[in-house]
C-alpha cells in the first residue's frame, strides 16, 4: 500500500487525480475532448480492443478524464472498480439491463427514488419481475425471496418520507442467499456511510446531488465493491468470465450497459463533479447541521402537523441511522397543517429556492404531490404517506440564522 492509501478521506479525494503524475504536473486531470484514440503500432490497438492491454478506443467507453473521477469515487466508497454515467438514472438502469435476464425477479423498496420506480415497471414489460417491499425490515425482503430472485435494490434514506432501510439485516440476507445487493447512495454519499460496511455487492451515486454538490452537472456512478461473487451469478455471459471474478460483473456493466446503452458521462461534466467532490465532507456536515436545526424547528412550530427527518428522537428509525450514518442527511420533509396552502408558504420563502433538485449548496423546497409524485396518482401516494401539504426540503449551507428567519416569516 502505497503512502497516500493511508490518506483521510479528504486528503485523499484532494490528491487523488495528482496520483497517476498528471501533465505539466497539473492538480486537476485534464479536461480530454478527444473521442478517439491513435496507436503507433496497429497490435497496440487490437490488444485494447480485446482487453490484452489497458487503453482507451473510443469515447463512449473510457475517456481519461472521467476515469480520474471514477478512480475518486472508488477511493471515496472504498470499492473496487467504478463506472461512470451521464446520470444517475443511467447507472441505475444500464446496470439493471446488463446483468438481469427476461425470468429474473428483483426485490426492491417500496419508496423507491420516483423515476427509479417508474423504471423497475418499465422492466416488468421485458419479463422481469418486480416485488416492491417495505425495506425499513429485512423479513419483508426475505419473505419476498423467490428461487429466481436475483437481486434486491434499495435507498439508504427514502425520499421523500426519509425512512431508513434494515442496511445490515438486507446485506445478511443477499450474503447468505447470494444475491447482488444494489445499494443507491445518493442521500447519504460515501462520506456520512459507505454501503461496503453492510456488505453491498455495488453502490449507486447520482453524483448530480451531493458529490457534484452545485447543481452545475449531470452524472451518475456504479461503484462496484468486491464483495459479490461472481462465479455463481447465472447471468455473466462466457465472454466476460475472464481474468480475475471479482472484476467479471463490472466488465458485463461497461460493455452491455455503457457501451451498447451509450449513457456515457462526458468529461466537462465530470470536471465539474470532480471538483464539486473535493468539499464533499463539509458541505455535507454543514448541510446535516442545518437540517436538524431547522427540523427541530418546525417539530416545535403550530403550523406544522409533521417533521419527517432522521435527525429526530421521534423518527421510527433514529436509531438505525445514528448507528449507520456519520450524520443523519440533509433531506427532510414537513407536512403543514391543513389550513396552510402550500403553494402560498412556498411564494412567501426569500431565499429558499422552489425547485425539483436537491443535495444543492441552496436550500431547496417542492411540493411533492403536485410535482414529482404527482403522475403515481391519489391512491399510491396515499399508501407511502404523502400528502397533498408534504413538502421535500433539501436543506443548503446557508447561514442557520437566515434559513430559520425565513421559515419562520413563511409560516407567520
Ligand atoms: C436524483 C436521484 C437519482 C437519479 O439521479 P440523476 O442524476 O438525476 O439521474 C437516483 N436516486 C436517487 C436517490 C436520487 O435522489
Amino acid at each position: 500500500m502505497s503512502k497516500s492509501d493511508k490518506d483521510g478521506f479528504t486528503t485523499g479525494n484532494l490528491h487523488n487525480d495528482r496520483r497517476d503524475k498528471p501533465e505539466h504536473g497539473v492538480l486537476h486531470k485534464a479536461i480530454h475532448t478527444s473521442v478517439a484514440y491513435s496507436y503507433d503500432d496497429a497490435r497496440d490497438l487490437a490488444k485494447v480492443f480485446q482487453g490484452k492491454m489497458p487503453g482507451y478506443n473510443y469515447g463512449r467507453q473510457q475517456n481519461p478524464t472521467v476515469n480520474a473521477l471514477q478512480s475518486r469515487i472508488t477511493r471515496m466508497e472504498g470499492g473496487l472498480t467504478s463506472t461512470a454515467f451521464a446520470t444517475g438514472m443511467a447507472a441505475v438502469g444500464s446496470t439493471l439491463f446488463a446483468l438481469l435476464r427476461a425470468g429474473d425477479h428483483v426485490v426492491c423498496s417500496a419508496f423507491l427514488f420516483g423515476n427509479t420506480n417508474s423504471l423497475m415497471n418499465t422492466f416488468r414489460n421485458f419479463g422481469i419481475e418486480v416485488s416492491f417491499v417495505d425495506t425499513t425490515n429485512a423479513d419483508n425482503v426475505n419473505a419476498a425471496l423467490q428461487d429466481n430472485t436475483r437481486l434486491v435494490f434499495t435507498e439508504t434514506i427514502a425520499n421523500p418520507v426519509t425512512q431508513v432501510a434494515d442496511l445490515e439485516g438486507i446485506g445478511e440476507l443477499c450474503k447468505q442467499h447470494k444475491l447482488i445487493y444494489v445499494v443507491d447512495n445518493t442521500m447519504t454519499s460515501p462520506w456520512l456511510f459507505q454501503p461496503r460496511t453492510v456488505h453491498a455487492s455495488f453502490v449507486v451515486n447520482s453524483l448530480t446531488k451531493y458529490i457534484g454538490g452545485h447543481g452545475n452537472a449531470l452524472g451518475g456512478m456504479l461503484t462496484d465493491t468486491g464483495l459479490f461473487d461472481w462465479t455463481v451469478f447465472p447471468n455473466i455471459l462466457d465472454l466476460y468470465k475472464q481474468g480475475d471474478p471479482a472484476m467479471w460483473g463490472s466488465t458485463q456493466v461497461r460493455k452491455k450497459g455503457l457501451r451498447d446503452f451509450g449513457a456515457t458521462l462526458g468529461p466537462e461534466a465530470a470536471h465539474h463533479l470532480a471538483v464539486g467532490s473535493e468539499t464533499l465532507p463539509m458541505r455535507m456536515d454543514r448541510a446535516s447541521q442545518n437540517a436538524q436545526q431547522l427540523a427541530e424547528f418546525c417539530q416545535s412550530h403550530h403550523q406544522v402537523k409533521r417533521v419527517f427527518f432522521p435527525g429526530l428522537s421521534s423518527h421510527p428509525q433514529h436509531d438505525r441511522a445514528k448507528r449507520l450514518f456519520k450524520k443523519p442527511g440533509a433531506i427532510m420533509s414537513i407536512e403543514l397543517a391543513d389550513d396552510v396552502d402550500c403553494f402560498d408558504f412556498l411564494n412567501k420563502l426569500r431565499c429558499v429556492v422552489t425547485s425539483s433538485n436537491l443535495g444543492d449548496t441552496r436550500t431547496l423546497a417542492i411540493p411533492v404531490a403536485h410535482t414529482i409524485f404527482y403522475e403515481m396518482g391519489d391512491e399510491r401516494r396515499a399508501s407511502m404517506g404523502i400528502g397533498d401539504n408534504l413538502i421535500r426540503l433539501s436543506v443548503g449551507i446557508e447561514d442557520i440564522e437566515d434559513l430559520l428567519a425565513d421559515f419562520a416569516q413563511a409560516l407567520a
